[in-house]
């Protein structure tokens, strides 16, 4: 059946302005397979498609015949296929060969366990092979190459006898079709695509122009042209989003606070009546607070500061700071056990002054809730904790003045911005151990003040970690055994597996069963899950607290937070499932006294990357380090979760390398907020549409 097409091919898009927005399926070519397989990477619109940049450019620009293939070199060939033969060499691994010849002589590819490339590679086929040349007892080899099947009526230009662009890629959707869609997206629409950057701006930064930029950025003359557009998109990409931050930031800085706290002596108080001195960067931390609160526009703060570096003792100091001027605090934890222990600590710390605190969590009984609520909105709590509850609406505060997050990387940008607007501009304070890099500091947190405790108080050892194999267990439990008997504590987490917590709170009982029945028999072993009721969970954490429970067999509920001086052991079992952040932290339950440590990772990954993960665990305990390793293993995608964080995300440009770019749009931004603050101006009307766009696709309004 053929005839006009019911849709046009390319209808007007919803935005005149915005050709890139039109859905990616009324491309030529790209029908609901297609599109499909283009969803799965990410890519939905023309602008998806046009900004999906190459993962790296191969050369082929210059074809080596096959006699002139160096060993240890990348290269490649035009060759036709001979012969392909397949042949198990050992249990396993099975050798797919394929013989290739061209005028000058013969070679041969290569590869392991890829019985499925056969299809492609049939006697008679003319292809591009691209890869490391090796010489193979008299063979010489292309190893695992890369490939291009030619055909005959193939504009070759595009595919070969240049620079050509390498996609990220998925099933059902070849090199070939991607640069293909690519080319023909950049035909129709890339001389639509409007100039957002000032001319200033790029004339003063030598950026090229954005049409220039996207068929360079694919189909470049040179790998230095490529490299000058991507960097042009790149920077375009995080001045928007600094631009929003530094919006957001300016706006902050402006606002008025309607209230202006008193003065007392509660934090002076607190301060004495600790068992222990303030290190010096809890003190410039407080110090630092203390001066935000009192000044006229809201404090917007993060206090950044690694396991165990002392972060409640500054929040309880900020949270005094509004009580004794006469407002209410609020504290926001990730998980009820957290906000139990938070509630707990808070109420000896700060009950004596005279200060009253209230828990507010889903797990507590409507009763017990209700009375929360009351207290929070007649104003005789004076400092609340709570979980996410606290930003359900029914719960509204008498005078609400400062609000702390902590683990804030467990909340989203909204849920940030829902409690603060608990209250009329009340001071901030998010509080995170996430130690992480400077691009993504810059990124997550580039609307915010940052204090950071650098140091850990004093006599704290390193917690010695260890990775064992599970048939280790018996030596690693005896090793708890000793360190009960020796009066010490220890946490045991369970196995993750899956989503599902039935499963999870399932395996933690399995495991607390097997080890009270076997290697720690007759030692108080206790459970914590999720699961469980309040009452439940708050009578074994007292029972821990004061040593009653030697054992603790928990999921990783127990993950951030908690702080049971006393327990000196931490054995993860399947410790490769975790992610290093997650090791991280649950490594920083232990040695937090002034005991030795220790942390027992209990693993035998299959992967390379498992291992290599474990191998990190036990060679450092520096959260910064750690926090650069789970980026180049996972990819700053995964980490900043942008989306969970409300901010928009990158495509071009990569936080891992991007740095010096980042901050030249963090300057750039600044330098424009501080000009245009409302980016009136006309040179700057399309950045402002930009910024509003791309942040209200992630679910914030930056501008407004
Ligand atoms: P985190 O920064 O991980 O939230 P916590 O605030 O839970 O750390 O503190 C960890 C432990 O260190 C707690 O038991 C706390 O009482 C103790 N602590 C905090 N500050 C000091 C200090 N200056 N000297 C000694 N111990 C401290
Ligand atoms: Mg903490």
């Amino acid at each position: 059946m053929s005839g006009p097409p019911i849709l046009p091919v390319s209808p007007p898009p919803a935005r005149s302005t915005d050709p890139l927005a039109a859905p990616v399926q009324y491309l030529k070519g790209v029908g609901p397979a297609r599109a499909d397989a283009l969803a799965r990477l990410g890519i939905v619109t023309v602008e998806d498609l046009l900004l999906h940049a190459p993962r790296r450019l191969e050369d082929r620009r210059r074809l080596v015949p096959l006699r002139d293939l160096v060993h240890g070199a990348v290269q490649t060939v035009e060759a036709t296929v001979a012969a392909v033969s397949e042949r198990r060499v050992r249990r396993g691994l099975v050798l797919l060969k394929a013989a290739l010849v061209d005028a000058t002589g013969v070679a041969y590819a290569v590869w392991y366990n890829q019985a499925y490339l056969k299809g492609q590679l049939r006697r008679g086929v003319r292809a591009l092979f691209s890869g490391k040349v090796e010489r193979w007892g008299g063979e010489v080899r292309l190893r695992a190459p890369e490939f291009e099947v030619l055909e005959d009526d193939a504009e070759e230009t595009w595919h070969t006898g240049r620079l050509v662009p390498i996609y990220p890629a998925t099933e059902g959707l070849s090199q070939r079709v991607l640069r293909t869609l690519v080319r023909s997206a950049l035909e129709a629409h890339a001389d639509r695509v409007p100039e957002i950057l000032p001319e200033a701006l790029r004339a003063a930064r030598g950026l090229l122009g954005i049409r220039e930029a996207l068929w360079a950025l694919h189909y470049p003359e040179t790998p230095e042209a490529h490299a000058a557009a991507r960097a042009r998109l790149a920077f375009e990409e995080l001045l928007v989003l600094q631009l929003g931050l530094a919006l957001r930031r300016h706006r902050l800085a402006r606002e008025a606070k309607p209230f202006r706290y008193g003065t007392g002596d509660l934090v002076e108080r607190f301060l004495r009546g600790l068992p222990f001195p303030l290190t010096r960067a809890q003190q410039r931390a407080i110090r630092e607070i203390t001066a935000d609160m009192h000044a006229p526009a809201p404090m917007n703060r993060l206090l950044h500061g690694d396991v165990g570096s002392g972060k409640t003792v500054v929040a309880a100091a900020a949270l005094l700071v509004a009580v004794q001027g006469g407002r209410q605090g609020a504290l926001m934890a990730p998980t009820e056990i957290l906000a139990e222990q938070h509630a707990l600590t808070l109420r000896r710390l700060l009950g004596p002054l005279g200060v009253e605190v209230v828990l507010l969590t889903g797990g507590r009984t409507a009763a017990e809730r209700a009375a929360a609520r009351e207290a929070a909105r007649e104003g005789h709590g004076d400092v609340i904790v709570g979980t996410h509850a606290l930003i359900e609406e029914t719960v509204v505060f008498s005078r609400l003045g400062l609000v702390v997050v902590d683990e804030q990387h467990r909340f989203g940008v909204l849920q940030r911005a829902r409690l603060r607007r608990k209250g009329a501009a009340p001071d901030v304070l998010v509080m995170t151990a996430t130690p992480i890099p400077r691009t993504l500091a810059l990124t997550l947190y580039g609307d915010l003040d940052v204090s950071v405790l650098d140091e850990l108080p004093p006599g704290r050892q390193p917690v010695a970690t260890y990775w064992r194999s599970a048939a280790a267990r018996p030596k690693v439990y005896a090793f708890v055994r000793e360190q009960v008997a020796a009066g010490r504590q220890a946490f045991v987490v369970c196995p993750l597996i899956g989503e599902s917590e039935k499963l999870q709170v399932q395996a933690a009982e399995r495991l607390a069963e097997e080890l009270r029945g076997g290697y720690l028999r007759g030692l108080p072993v206790a459970l914590l899950h999720g699961r469980m009721r309040a009452e439940e969970r708050e009578r074994i954490m007292e029972a821990m607290r004061r040593g009653e429970v030697a054992v603790l067999v928990a999921t990783s509920v127990i993950e951030v937070g908690i702080d049971i001086p006393n327990a000196t052991v931490m054995v993860v079992e399947d410790a490769d499932r975790f992610g290093l952040a997650q090791l991280h932290q649950l490594r920083g339950r232990v040695g937090r006294g002034a005991e030795r440590a220790y942390c027992i990772l209990i693993a035998s990954p299959a992967g390379e990357e498992g291992r290599r993960r474990l191998q990190v665990m036990t060679e450092t305990t520096d959260g910064f380090r750690i926090a650069q390793e789970d980026l180049l293993l996972r990819g700053p995608g995964e980490i900043l979760g942008t989306r969970q964080h409300g901010l928009p995300d990158l495509r071009v440009a990569d936080l891992h390398r991007d740095l010096p770019l980042l901050e030249a749009a963090r300057a750039a931004a600044e330098a424009i907020v501080r000009a245009d603050p409302a980016l009136r101006a006309a040179e700057h009307r399309a950045l402002r549409e930009a910024v509003r766009h791309r942040f209200a696709g992630a679910g914030l309004a930056a501008v407004g």
